[in-house]
């Protein structure tokens, strides 16, 4: 902080008056006897003293002296007569300025026309009576000396007293001060106390150079980031905006010099105690200010500047917890406290949005994270204009943004409309798919987290859905999702304490009513008896991971079953295990199931994999190879489900399966209607002309089973024969049945 300074003085002398020489010292007159009041003014007329001349005021008894010292203010000495109309009348009032007027800078000087009347030292004492003299003591000089004694007393008094009220109300403001939170709020609140300081009207400015961040670049350096009284509308401009010519000069100049200068009709002060963040303050003041106001001002302004100083820095810190570095929009945390602040109010029509962007983590990988980073920043700014006063746009999470606002206010159409275009990106042209979800604020839990967890179920529901559409959250999606958690949860422990069970389901020969094979189902039993059905829980474990523990335990446990009927005699029975996508997908599923077989000495030959149509037709090439991967093992491959795809006969072809699975569907419908039995027949036809097995599932009636056989049909599977069982009681059938079922 600099107050003052070779510059500030060169530029005073340019610009100020003489300042505080116009100012006088004021002295009352309190006397009965006109003539005194003459002989006064006359012994001190031209008189200057401290610098200043003096002023006279003049009451004639002690009623109006009090009026007059009432009214009046800044009045330095009390030139009063003791005895008036009263023996004691200036008694009287000194003893009314200090008690009732509370009078305690003005200087009392008492004089009295008898000599030898002196009031007892107690009553000079106790009415802070300054001095006291007979008419005839004052003489021109002695009456200049009293007065000179009195008026630098009542300066430094009065000096101290301004100093202390001052040092008081820095003491305040900066505490008040020191709890605002952002530079612009610091600053108001710095030009309000700094006026209040100076006992002067709302005004003035502050200018601070902006941070530079890429969006502001190019624009004006020094901006007038708080503002009072009539300037308020200047607030955010450049300072050049301001159209005063003489206060732009001087503000630059103090910016410029790093300096602060005083004017006669006002100040600037330089403040630049801040990381790398400088700044300004203008004051209009009317009038020169005084030494004491000086000296509080460089006071006030050192705590100014550590206040700027603790700001800024909590500025930073706040950006780096709430703004997203990357594409400069709120991150999560502000979006999270925003819907909070929302939320505490009563909820109307606000909406929140979120948009992901889809496939990319795929853009990511094949174009690199760079050009991923730069779409990122591109969504971000096609979505910049859809933030309007009440609307909020902030990156919660890597590829999602969130909205939050009125929905009126919102433009929905409009901003997917913008998703439509390409984004350029480097020499690329991307265009971007968007999946969204949306829900109504009324509708989702109060919490800014709890909202935010809401609609991201819905975004999980539009991101399975894949139509494009934009998802809206109900209620009923939470508590399914809660219900799902919960259930997966059971299902974790559940498989850590080996409570899943297999069941098993023949398969037959339709030719020879031979039993050669089971498929093997889980099963989740409930302590009531009944059972989780799998549909319920596979995804769920497919979607957590949990699958690959799952189906690592549920080779095993067939494995020891296989192990288990070799001993009984039933050496020849192969297994179908369904393998899920993720499953499929996974790395250690070869080497999963050679080990497996091989520690347990078994065929590999017994074992059959199934897979769904859906999975065999994702990423061909893969498929095929991993097909092959497992026949070289030794292992067989079903496709399940078969039927519901659109496998080209090319591909059915290559994939190299050893058996289509008929949709239980077709089977079902198989025998009604007009041309009845097309997909069965399609299937199985297809099937043998690519020398691949073709077996029926769900097969429950005799009916069907007789018209499976008839079309050529290999093999089946249903309640007809069985139902999936446990594996003693299969046993037992297996054991008196002879491995054979009538057909
Ligand atoms: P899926 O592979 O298509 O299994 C055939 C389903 O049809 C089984 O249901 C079976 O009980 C049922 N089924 C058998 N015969 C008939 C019949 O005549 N009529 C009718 N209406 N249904 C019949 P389940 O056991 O409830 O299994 C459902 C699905 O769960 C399976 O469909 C399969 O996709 C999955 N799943 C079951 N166990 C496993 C497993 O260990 N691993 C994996 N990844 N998925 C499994
Ligand atoms: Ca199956
Ligand atoms: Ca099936």
């Amino acid at each position: 902080m600099s107050l003052g300074g070779q510059d500030e003085l060169a530029f005073a002398a340019e610009h100020s008056g003489t300042g505080q020489a116009q100012r006088c010292w004021r002295i009352l007159i309190v006397d009965d006897e006109p003539d005194v009041h003459q002989a006064t003014t006359f012994a001190l007329k031209g008189e200057i003293i401290l610098d200043r001349p003096l002023e006279f005021l003049h009451a004639y008894n002690g009623d109006e002296a009090l009026q007059l010292l009432s009214r009046e203010s800044d009045i330095a000495v009390v030139l009063l007569d003791v005895v008036m109309q009263g023996d004691e009348d200036g008694l009287t009032v000194a003893r009314a300025i200090r008690q009732q007027l509370n009078l305690n800078e003005i200087r009392i000087v008492l004089r009295t026309g008898h000599p030898g009347y002196a009031p007892e030292y107690r009553v000079i004492r106790d009415f802070g009576i300054n001095d006291y003299k007979t008419k005839s003591e004052l003489t021109q000089i002695r009456l200049q000396t009293t007065l000179t004694t009195a008026i630098r007393s009542y300066q430094q008094l009065k000096a101290m007293n301004t100093s202390r009220r001052g040092l008081e109300m820095i003491v305040e403001a900066s505490s008040t001060l020191f709890e605002r939170r952002s530079p612009e709020s610091f600053a108001s609140g710095a030009l309000i106390q700094l006026a209040a300081l100076l006992g002067l009207p709302p005004g003035g400015l502050i200018c601070m150079r902006q941070p530079a961040t890429p969006a502001r670049r190019h624009k004006c350096e020094w901006m007038i980031a708080s503002a009072a009284g009539d300037m308020q509308r200047l607030i955010g401009k450049p300072l050049t905006e301001l159209d005063d010519a003489i206060v732009v000069n001087a503000i630059e100049h103090a910016l410029r010099s790093r300096s602060s200068l005083y004017d006669d009709r006002f100040l600037v002060l330089y403040l630049n105690r801040m990381r790398d963040q400088e700044a300004a303050v203008y004051l209009p003041t009317q009038q020169a200010l005084s030494d004491e106001d000086r000296q509080l001002l460089e006071v006030f302004c050192a705590n100014l500047a550590i206040g700027f100083e603790n700001v800024a820095l909590f500025r930073q810190l706040q950006e780096l917890a709430y703004i997203d570095p990357l594409t400069h929009l709120p991150n999560r945390t502000q979006f999270v406290s925003q819907l909070d602040r929302i939320l505490k109010q009563p909820v109307g029509n606000e909406l929140v949005l979120m948009l992901d962007v889809a496939h990319f983590s795929q853009i990511n990988d094949a174009l690199g994270h760079l050009i991923g980073d730069q779409l990122l920043q591109s969504v971000a700014q096609r979505l910049r204009p859809f933030i309007a006063p009440t609307v909020t746009l902030a990156r919660v999470g890597v590829d999602v943004f969130g909205l939050v606002g009125p929905l009126p206010d919102m433009q929905l159409g409009a901003l997917f409309e913008s998703f439509e275009r390409p984004f350029a990106v480097a020499s690329h042209r991307l265009r971007v798919q968007v999946v969204s979800a949306a829900a109504h604020l009324a509708d989702t839990e109060p919490t800014g987290i709890g909202c935010l967890k809401d609609v991201t179920i819905a975004l999980n529901q539009a991101k399975r859905a894949e139509d494009g559409k934009l998802m809206w959250y109900s209620p009923a999606m939470s508590r399914a999702s809660r219900q799902r958690l919960d259930l997966l949860h059971d299902l974790e422990s559940a498989i850590r304490q080996r409570q899943l069970t297999v069941y098993y389901q023949p398969q037959i020969e339709l030719d020879s009513g031979a039993i050669v094979g089971v498929e093997a189902l889980v099963r989740w039993p409930q302590p009531d008896g009944s059972f989780i059905p799998p549909d319920r829980f596979i995804p769920l474990a497919e979607q957590s991971g949990l699958i690959i523990e799952l189906g690592t335990w549920l080779l095993d446990t067939v494995c020891q079953q296989l192990i288990a009927w070799r001993d009984a005699g039933l050496s020849e029975l192969r297994v179908a295990i369904n393998v899920s996508m993720v499953q499929f997908n996974h790395e250690g599923l070869i080497d999963l199931l050679g080990d497996t077989l091989e520690r347990y000495h078994l065929p590999h030959e017994l074992i059959e994999v199934e897979i769904t149509e859906s999975v065999a037709m994702t990423r061909p090439e893969d498929v095929i190879a991993k097909i092959a991967r497992l026949k070289a093992l030794g292992v067989s491959v079903a496709i399940d489900d078969f039927g519901t795809g659109f496998s080209s006969l090319a591909y059915l072809q290559k994939l190299g399966a050893d058996r289509l699975k008929i949709d239980r569907a077709f089977i079902r419908d198989m025998g009604l209607g007009e041309n009845p039995y097309s997909i069965a027949e399609m299937v199985i036809n297809l099937g043998h002309k690519l020398g691949i097995k073709v077996i029926a599932e769900g097969v429950e009636s005799p009916a069907q089973a007789t018209l499976l056989r008839s079309l050529g049909c290999d093999e089946a599977q249903g309640y007809l024969f069985a139902k999936p069982s446990p594996p003693s009681p299969l046993t037992h059938w297996f054991l008196e049945t002879g491995m054979q079922v009538a057909v």
